[in-house]
């Protein structure tokens, strides 16, 4: 096919037909169009953004590259739950589980990490052994057993965004509206699910810095789910810090272990019961706030999930022992604390700083091809708001060699800064409720420590 009009013409500002999107897909997918004509058009994108004909079509095309997970026939209600992308974001290494452990399935697919932002993929492959190529029938029959599988992308599922996401992480075209929509919509609307749940990030980590930009972002995907008979349901949630104390696959991995059995910092817990609230809801197995909230708690408290979770590492091929010791995770060559500048009050925690060096450590992509390393990444464990003396530790750098080290510190001393006093409140954690029905906007903003000890040692 002819590729150059179509680029040319989105280029300009024009729109292109669904039957040209479905094509342009179907060829992109079968190889046979190359990385750098794909790569203009995503640009021409970014930059002109696309109709709302022309997102559904794209979405359907994505959609439609690939098989879809059906359950007919059974009655266990499946939820997923995706987020928009974040630095320090490990809930769905949490939620999974959990959910499950309440029996609600979760057939979840997610992705690697994408610009600064780290991915579940990426973090689930530091456990030694775990598979995230399954195939579609592997998946359905784990789900069926397990109430859960967390996969990726496969040349049998989403195919279409498998390619095209690895694209646009290397290729500055990540921050479009439409392009996250259709990825995350037609990777989800794969997973044969009951409802969904949308984390859409908001604040200077995040994708879409802006209130507006991420109230969009979350109606455009509810549009798509809704319109498809998916019920979609999104939370609005603060991503101006990273969240939790771990950023970098092996410690979001190790942070997330901990938190499924009871240790996890408070602002990713209360991130992720939000969230798992919002699950169960939608999975019609809880009808209040309240006991859905203490349901996710007891399933928690009993050790249920953690156990979940033991089990569907066991199943994809990983190392189960992981939960009970997260030592066996890799483990980073070159430790070093990094200590508070000054006494103060910590003005901020910038992720967009922290998930950029996490990346240049060599825990992310800046090729396709790129391997990444699990072990490199930060533990900080100071929130903006927070007291600190100088000389104290408030981080830890891991690395995989001296000049990994540097580089982290350079970040640190960027990222950090503490002051006299904080200049603009911290956006609350979970700020705003957003259905088809509207936008609600949810209690006062609040700013909650991490828990545990401020020693700045692993997760
Ligand atoms: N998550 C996705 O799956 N795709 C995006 O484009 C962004 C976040």
């Amino acid at each position: 096919m002819l590729v150059v009009p179509l680029i040319e013409r989105k280029r300009d500002g024009g729109a292109l037909t669904p039957e040209e999107w479905s094509a342009l897909v179907a060829a992109y997918t079968a190889g046979r169009i190359p990385d750098y004509q794909m790569a203009a058009l995503l640009m021409a994108v970014l930059f002109r953004g696309l109709a709302r004909q022309e997102l559904a079509a794209l979405t359907d095309a994505m959609l439609a590259s690939g098989q879809r997970l059906a359950f007919d026939g059974w009655g266990t209600p499946r939820v997923d739950k995706h987020s928009t992308g974040g630095v320090g974001d490990k809930v769905s290494l949490v939620l999974a589980p959990l959910v499950a452990a309440c029996g609600v399935a979760v057939p979840m697919m997610s992705g690697r990490g994408l610009g600064h932002t780290g991915g579940t993929l990426d973090k689930l492959e530091a456990i030694p052994g775990f598979r995230t190529a399954l195939s579609l029938e592997e998946t359905k029959a784990q789900v069926m057993r397990l109430c859960c599988a967390m996969i990726g992308q496969t040349p049998e599922i989403a195919p279409a965004d498998r390619r095209l996401y690895a694209l646009r992480d290397v290729t500055g075209t990540v921050e479009a509206i439409p392009l996250i929509a259709a990825s995350i919509m037609s990777k989800k609307l794969a997973e044969g699910l009951n409802a969904l749940v949308l984390d859409v990030k908001r604040g200077s980590g995040a994708f879409l810095r802006k209130l507006e930009d991420s109230l969009e972002l979350a109606q455009t995907m509810i549009a798509l789910g809704e319109d498809r008979g998916c019920p979609t349901v999104a939370l609005l949630t603060a991503m101006d810090r990273p969240l939790g104390r771990a950023c970098g696959n092996a410690l979001e991995t190790e942070e997330a272990i901990l938190s499924l059995r009871g240790e996890g910092p408070a602002d990713l817990m209360e991130v992720t019961y939000a969230l798992g609230v919002e699950m169960l809801l939608a999975a019609g197995v809880e009808k209040s706030t309240k006991q859905a909230r203490q349901r996710l708690e007891n399933a928690l408290g009993s050790g249920l999930a953690a156990e979940k979770f033991e089990q569907v590492i066991e199943a994809q091929g990983g190392n189960p022992k992981a939960v009970e010791d997260p030592s066996v995770l890799p483990q980073a060559k070159e430790v070093e604390v990094f200590a508070a500048p000054e006494t103060g009050v910590v003005t901020a925690v910038d992720p967009r700083t922290i998930g950029r060096a996490i990346v240049a450590m060599g825990g992310g992509r800046t090729q396709v091809e790129d391997v990444v390393d699990p072990t490199v990444g930060f533990v900080i464990t100071v929130k903006p708001g927070d007291k600190v003396l100088a000389g104290e530790p408030i981080a830890s750098v891991f690395a995989r060699d001296p000049a990994g080290v540097q580089t982290g510190f350079e970040a640190l001393r960027r990222a950090i800064t503490v002051g006299e006093r904080l200049a603009e409140r911290a956006l609350p954690l979970v700020s705003h409720r957003v259905t088809k029905a509207g936008v609600e906007q949810l209690g006062p903003p609040t700013t909650p420590r991490a828990r545990g000890s401020r020693a700045a040692r692993r997760g």
